[in-house]
Protein backbone atom coordinates (compact mmCIF):
# COMPACT_ATOMS: atom_id res chain seq x y z
CA UNK A 1 0.00 0.00 0.00
CA UNK A 2 1.13 2.85 -0.99
CA UNK A 3 0.49 6.14 1.50
CA UNK A 4 0.76 10.06 1.61
CA UNK A 5 0.72 11.61 5.39
CA UNK A 6 -0.50 14.95 5.30
CA UNK A 7 -1.18 17.38 8.50
CA UNK A 8 0.37 20.69 9.17
CA UNK A 9 3.60 20.28 11.34
CA UNK A 10 3.14 18.68 14.60
CA UNK A 11 -0.01 17.10 13.94
CA UNK A 12 1.63 14.16 14.73
CA UNK A 13 2.11 12.91 11.22
CA UNK A 14 5.44 10.87 12.26
CA UNK A 15 4.27 9.12 15.18
CA UNK A 16 1.33 8.02 12.76
CA UNK A 17 3.90 6.95 10.11
CA UNK A 18 5.55 4.86 12.94
CA UNK A 19 2.70 2.88 13.60
CA UNK A 20 1.40 2.44 10.49
CA UNK A 21 5.09 1.35 9.77
CA UNK A 22 5.12 -1.40 12.63
CA UNK A 23 1.74 -2.55 11.63
CA UNK A 24 2.22 -3.33 7.75
CA UNK A 25 5.80 -3.24 7.80
CA UNK A 26 6.61 -0.29 5.10
CA UNK A 27 9.09 2.03 5.15
CA UNK A 28 8.33 5.25 6.21
CA UNK A 29 9.67 7.79 3.97
CA UNK A 30 10.20 11.46 5.60
CA UNK A 31 11.42 13.99 3.26
CA UNK A 32 12.55 16.40 6.54
CA UNK A 33 14.75 13.23 8.17
CA UNK A 34 16.59 12.84 5.05
CA UNK A 35 17.30 16.70 4.78
CA UNK A 36 18.46 16.44 8.26
CA UNK A 37 20.39 13.34 7.93
CA UNK A 38 22.08 15.61 4.45
CA UNK A 39 22.94 18.69 7.08
CA UNK A 40 24.38 16.50 9.53
CA UNK A 41 26.40 14.59 6.92
CA UNK A 42 27.16 18.10 5.83
CA UNK A 43 26.51 16.95 2.24
CA UNK A 44 26.10 20.37 -0.49
CA UNK A 45 22.03 19.34 -0.82
CA UNK A 46 22.20 19.37 3.37
CA UNK A 47 23.83 23.02 3.16
CA UNK A 48 21.59 24.19 0.77
CA UNK A 49 18.58 23.76 2.38
CA UNK A 50 19.22 24.63 5.89
CA UNK A 51 18.60 28.35 5.88
CA UNK A 52 15.19 27.48 4.32
CA UNK A 53 14.87 25.04 7.17
CA UNK A 54 15.61 27.27 9.78
CA UNK A 55 13.62 29.66 8.77
CA UNK A 56 10.34 27.46 8.39
CA UNK A 57 10.04 27.68 4.86
CA UNK A 58 9.96 25.12 2.11
CA UNK A 59 13.22 23.58 0.77
CA UNK A 60 12.92 24.35 -3.33
CA UNK A 61 10.37 21.82 -5.30
CA UNK A 62 13.71 20.59 -7.73
CA UNK A 63 15.08 19.18 -4.52
CA UNK A 64 12.64 17.66 -2.59
CA UNK A 65 11.65 15.86 -5.73
CA UNK A 66 14.90 14.98 -6.48
CA UNK A 67 15.39 13.52 -2.61
CA UNK A 68 12.15 11.34 -3.19
CA UNK A 69 12.89 10.25 -6.98
CA UNK A 70 15.95 8.60 -5.31
CA UNK A 71 14.60 7.15 -2.52
CA UNK A 72 11.53 5.35 -3.98
CA UNK A 73 13.88 3.60 -6.75
CA UNK A 74 14.85 1.46 -3.48
CA UNK A 75 13.98 -2.16 -3.35
CA UNK A 76 12.33 -1.44 0.60
CA UNK A 77 9.91 0.44 -1.30
CA UNK A 78 8.53 -2.31 -3.66
CA UNK A 79 5.71 -3.30 -1.35
CA UNK A 80 4.25 -0.26 -0.41
CA UNK A 81 5.63 2.44 1.70
CA UNK A 82 4.32 5.86 4.11
CA UNK A 83 4.93 9.14 2.27
CA UNK A 84 5.69 11.60 5.62
CA UNK A 85 6.26 15.19 4.70
CA UNK A 86 6.17 15.27 1.13
CA UNK A 87 4.26 16.22 -1.00
CA UNK A 88 3.91 19.90 0.31
CA UNK A 89 2.93 21.73 -2.54
CA UNK A 90 0.90 20.87 -5.92
CA UNK A 91 4.04 20.66 -8.04
CA UNK A 92 5.66 17.76 -5.88
CA UNK A 93 2.02 16.23 -5.88
CA UNK A 94 2.16 16.49 -9.31
CA UNK A 95 5.95 15.38 -9.83
CA UNK A 96 4.99 12.00 -8.02
CA UNK A 97 2.05 11.51 -10.70
CA UNK A 98 4.32 12.29 -13.43
CA UNK A 99 6.65 9.44 -12.12
CA UNK A 100 3.95 6.96 -12.30
CA UNK A 101 3.70 6.52 -8.58
CA UNK A 102 0.05 5.37 -7.65
CA UNK A 103 -1.03 6.59 -4.11
CA UNK A 104 -3.88 4.08 -2.71
CA UNK A 105 -4.86 6.78 -0.14
CA UNK A 106 -3.68 10.32 1.35
CA UNK A 107 -4.52 10.75 4.97
CA UNK A 108 -4.78 13.83 6.50
CA UNK A 109 -4.52 14.41 10.38
CA UNK A 110 -6.02 17.40 11.64
CA UNK A 111 -5.10 19.42 14.57
CA UNK A 112 -5.95 23.29 15.36
CA UNK A 113 -3.08 25.68 14.74
CA UNK A 114 -3.18 26.64 18.58
CA UNK A 115 -2.77 23.09 19.99
CA UNK A 116 0.16 22.62 17.26
CA UNK A 117 1.73 25.44 18.96
CA UNK A 118 1.46 23.86 22.08
CA UNK A 119 1.93 20.78 21.31
CA UNK A 120 5.38 21.98 19.17
CA UNK A 121 7.19 23.26 22.53
CA UNK A 122 7.27 20.31 24.06
CA UNK A 123 8.61 17.91 20.85
CA UNK A 124 12.01 16.87 21.58
CA UNK A 125 13.77 14.58 18.64
CA UNK A 126 16.85 12.04 18.99
CA UNK A 127 19.90 14.11 17.43
CA UNK A 128 20.90 10.56 16.22
CA UNK A 129 18.24 8.59 14.91
CA UNK A 130 15.23 11.24 14.47
CA UNK A 131 12.80 9.44 16.74
CA UNK A 132 10.44 11.92 18.11
CA UNK A 133 9.60 12.24 21.61
CA UNK A 134 7.36 14.73 23.54
CA UNK A 135 7.41 16.09 27.10
CA UNK A 136 4.41 15.73 28.15
CA UNK A 137 2.82 13.25 25.49
CA UNK A 138 5.29 10.49 24.75
CA UNK A 139 7.94 10.58 27.35
CA UNK A 140 11.38 8.75 26.36
CA UNK A 141 11.74 6.20 29.22
CA UNK A 142 14.74 7.71 30.27
CA UNK A 143 14.68 12.09 30.54
CA UNK A 144 16.55 13.25 27.55
CA UNK A 145 17.77 9.92 26.26
CA UNK A 146 15.86 7.93 22.92
CA UNK A 147 14.62 4.61 23.91
CA UNK A 148 15.58 3.18 20.50
CA UNK A 149 19.14 4.20 20.28
CA UNK A 150 20.19 6.00 23.54
CA UNK A 151 20.60 9.07 21.84
CA UNK A 152 20.50 12.24 22.95
CA UNK A 153 16.78 14.37 22.64
CA UNK A 154 17.21 17.82 21.55
CA UNK A 155 14.79 20.60 20.69
CA UNK A 156 14.73 21.51 16.56
CA UNK A 157 15.43 24.53 15.90
CA UNK A 158 12.72 24.95 13.60
CA UNK A 159 10.61 24.07 16.66
CA UNK A 160 10.87 27.05 18.46
CA UNK A 161 7.31 29.00 18.68
CA UNK A 162 8.75 32.02 15.83
CA UNK A 163 9.32 29.57 13.37
CA UNK A 164 6.40 27.14 14.28
CA UNK A 165 4.44 30.22 13.54
CA UNK A 166 6.37 30.87 9.96
CA UNK A 167 5.78 27.01 9.35
CA UNK A 168 2.13 27.03 9.85
CA UNK A 169 1.35 29.90 7.42
CA UNK A 170 3.90 27.95 4.91
CA UNK A 171 1.16 25.04 5.83
CA UNK A 172 -1.93 26.75 5.05
CA UNK A 173 -0.88 28.90 2.06
CA UNK A 174 1.77 25.79 -0.37
CA UNK A 175 0.28 22.59 1.45
CA UNK A 176 -3.15 22.76 2.43
CA UNK A 177 -4.03 22.64 -1.05
CA UNK A 178 -3.49 19.29 -1.86
CA UNK A 179 -6.58 18.48 0.27
CA UNK A 180 -8.27 19.20 -2.98
CA UNK A 181 -6.24 17.79 -5.25
CA UNK A 182 -6.46 14.64 -3.51
CA UNK A 183 -10.14 14.56 -2.48
CA UNK A 184 -10.17 14.91 -6.83
CA UNK A 185 -8.88 11.88 -7.08
CA UNK A 186 -10.93 10.14 -4.25
CA UNK A 187 -8.11 9.39 -1.83
CA UNK A 188 -8.57 11.44 0.34
CA UNK A 189 -9.04 10.74 4.36
CA UNK A 190 -9.80 12.82 6.85
CA UNK A 191 -8.58 11.94 10.53
CA UNK A 192 -9.36 14.42 13.79
CA UNK A 193 -6.28 14.21 15.79
CA UNK A 194 -7.10 13.30 19.11
CA UNK A 195 -5.39 13.85 22.87
CA UNK A 196 -4.20 10.32 23.25
CA UNK A 197 -1.88 9.36 20.08
CA UNK A 198 -3.40 5.67 20.18
CA UNK A 199 -7.16 7.35 19.43
CA UNK A 200 -5.77 8.58 16.54
CA UNK A 201 -4.03 5.50 15.56
CA UNK A 202 -7.34 4.19 15.89
CA UNK A 203 -8.49 6.30 13.50
CA UNK A 204 -5.54 6.08 10.99
CA UNK A 205 -6.03 2.11 10.77
CA UNK A 206 -9.95 2.44 10.22
CA UNK A 207 -9.80 4.79 7.10
CA UNK A 208 -6.46 2.62 6.02
CA UNK A 209 -8.86 -0.58 6.19
CA UNK A 210 -12.51 1.48 4.74
P1 LIG B 1 9.50 18.13 8.68
O1 LIG B 1 10.42 17.38 9.56
O2 LIG B 1 8.73 17.24 7.76
O3 LIG B 1 8.62 19.09 9.42
O4 LIG B 1 10.43 19.02 7.72
C1 LIG B 1 11.31 20.00 8.24
C2 LIG B 1 11.68 21.01 7.18
O5 LIG B 1 12.30 20.34 6.06
C3 LIG B 1 10.52 21.78 6.57
O6 LIG B 1 10.12 22.87 7.35
C4 LIG B 1 11.13 22.19 5.23
O7 LIG B 1 12.06 23.26 5.39
C5 LIG B 1 11.93 20.94 4.85
N1 LIG B 1 11.08 19.98 4.08
C6 LIG B 1 10.75 18.72 4.44
N2 LIG B 1 9.97 18.14 3.51
C7 LIG B 1 9.79 19.06 2.53
C8 LIG B 1 9.06 19.09 1.31
N3 LIG B 1 8.34 18.04 0.90
N4 LIG B 1 9.12 20.23 0.56
C9 LIG B 1 9.85 21.29 0.95
N5 LIG B 1 10.53 21.35 2.10
C10 LIG B 1 10.51 20.25 2.89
Amino acid sequence: MNIILLGAPGAGKGTQAEKICERLSIPTISTGNIIREALKSGTEMGLKAKSFMDAGQLVPDEVVIGIIKERLANDDCKNGFILDGFPRTIPQAEALDNMGVVIDKVIDIEVPDERIIGRMSGRRVCESCGASYHLEYKKPEVDGVCNACAGALVQRKDDHPDTVKARLDVYHKETEPLKEYYAKQNKLAIVEGQEEIADTTALVFAQLEA
